[in-house]
């Protein structure tokens, strides 16, 4: 059996869903689970929805007037104006953000997240089971709170793979053997029946967790790219597509920054010995990469670059060793506010990270370190990562940056930077 996973952008319009439709046709033969994103951004409209309604600025039943329009087009465009079931099926899932709106926030912002931002998820999942319906195909949608299960850490829920994999185990074998099932990515659920959300760009991981339960053939996640590159076009030309790479790269490229998968997504695959397939929704007859048990290293170096880093120098107040003590408290600091390191390093009396220039849980980071150790920021740098480098990649990353920080291993090669100044 297999996993599909498609992303925002493979359902961002009508034609979309149809090229995503056309593509399941394909495979409706196999037994195959579809794991399906909202809508194109509409994550982030939802996010922004949650904000306004915390911030009472008044705004955000207007914002959620226009994620209902976005889907109410799309639609007309797929149904036609009939009276197909799905307009209201789509009209009552809004309905439920526009009671939480009605009242007053009282929850706690992650929770009211979680409860509003689910909704793109569950909307895309119903519009693109109808559609494939309509075209004829044998479709059972499937709510995936109803089978992935978590602990109540809002925004970054912690998947109970024990229960998880009971109940996928007991109920989908039979429900494959008839039908194709859709559902959704990136939600869960907990205990007590509260959505939940496994971290953005989660649907990926979504996919993970029911190839690993069902031990599934492959996974395939169909991307708007050829497969895994060697860096991200959007920063880096020409790129190379990877045929081919090991379980143990791709995890590395993930922790580093590649956002072409989500990075809580190998490791189950990997357990199981589940093949990932990373292909293109634009052209599917290719073959993309596959991720998969192999013991052939990178055959080309691979970038990964952040911007908008901040660099922070944490030294004890009163010129004590950077040791264990104080390396944990640190630590506990990082994890409180939850904020990623993406690079650190220390010496005898400093400590140095890199993180995401995130806002205002930075400052309050940064304010809680200043109570015990003497900070110094600094703003607007340039994390590149290089696996497999040499001191060719190096150089052609450094042209008019200046280094502030670099770390190496035998294969990887971090560099913390900032554009040079011109001194003339
Ligand atoms: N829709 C969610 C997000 O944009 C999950 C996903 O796309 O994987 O973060
Ligand atoms: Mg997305």
């Amino acid at each position: 059996m297999q996993v599909f996973k498609f992303g925002g952008a493979s359902v961002k319009d009508a034609d979309s869903i149809r090229n995503v439709a056309h593509i399941v046709t394909q495979y409706k033969t196999s037994e195959l689970v579809v794991v399906v994103s909202a809508l194109g951004k509409t994550t982030n409209a939802l996010t922004e929805v949650t904000q306004h309604f915390i911030d009472q600025t008044g705004q955000a039943f207007a914002l959620l007037d226009k994620v209902k329009v976005a889907h109410q087009q799309i639609l007309v465009t797929l149904f036609g104006t009939s009276d197909h079931p799905v307009f209201d099926d789509i009209a009552n899932c809004f309905v439920e953000i526009e009671w939480i709106l009605e009242e007053e926030p009282q929850d706690p912002y992650d929770y009211l997240h979680d409860q509003i931002v689910s909704t793109g998820e569950i909307v895309s999942s119903k519009i693109l089971a109808a559609y494939c319906t309509h075209i004829g195909l044998p479709i059972k949608w499937i709510d995936a709170r109803d089978y992935i299960f978590t602990d109540n850490t809002y925004q970054e829920a912690e998947v109970d793979w024990e229960k998880t994999e009971n109940k996928i185990r007991r109920e989908l074998p039979t429900l494959l053997d008839e039908q194709i099932l859709i559902t959704q990515g990136f939600i869960g659920s907990t205990s007590e029946n509260f959505t939940t959300t496994l971290g953005r760009e989660g649907s990926d991981y979504s996919a993970a967790i029911f190839a690993a339960c069902l031990q599934a053939d492959d996974v395939t996640i169909w991307k708007d790219v050829p497969g895994v590159l060697n860096a991200d076009p959007k920063w880096f030309n020409p790129t190379e597509l990877i045929s081919e790479m090991s379980y143990t790269d791709a995890i590395e490229l993930t922790y580093y920054g590649a956002t072409v998968i989500h990075p809580k997504t190998i490791k189950p695959l990997q357990n199981k010995k589940i093949t990932l397939n990373v292909r293109s929704f634009v052209h599917p007859e290719e073959p993309g990469t596959l991720i998969r048990t192999t013991n052939n290293g990178l055959c080309i170096p691979s970038f990964i670059f952040k911007v908008n880093q901040v660099f922070v120098r944490i030294q004890p107040r009163d010129f004590s060793f950077i040791v264990e003590d104080n390396l944990s408290h640190i630590f506990n600091l990082f994890h409180s506010h939850r904020i990623k390191i993406n690079m650190m390093q220390n010496s005898a009396i400093s400590f140095f990270v890199s993180i995401d220039d995130t806002g205002s849980n930075i400052d309050n980071l940064l304010e809680d370190l200043e109570k015990r150790y003497k900070v110094n920021v600094e703003k607007g740098l340039e994390l590149i990562t290089i696996r497999y480098y040499n001191q060719e990649t190096i150089d052609r990353v450094l042209v008019n940056k200046e280094i502030i920080r670099e770390l190496k291993d035998s294969y990887t090669c971090q560099l913390l930077v900032k554009n040079k100044t011109s001194t003339s």
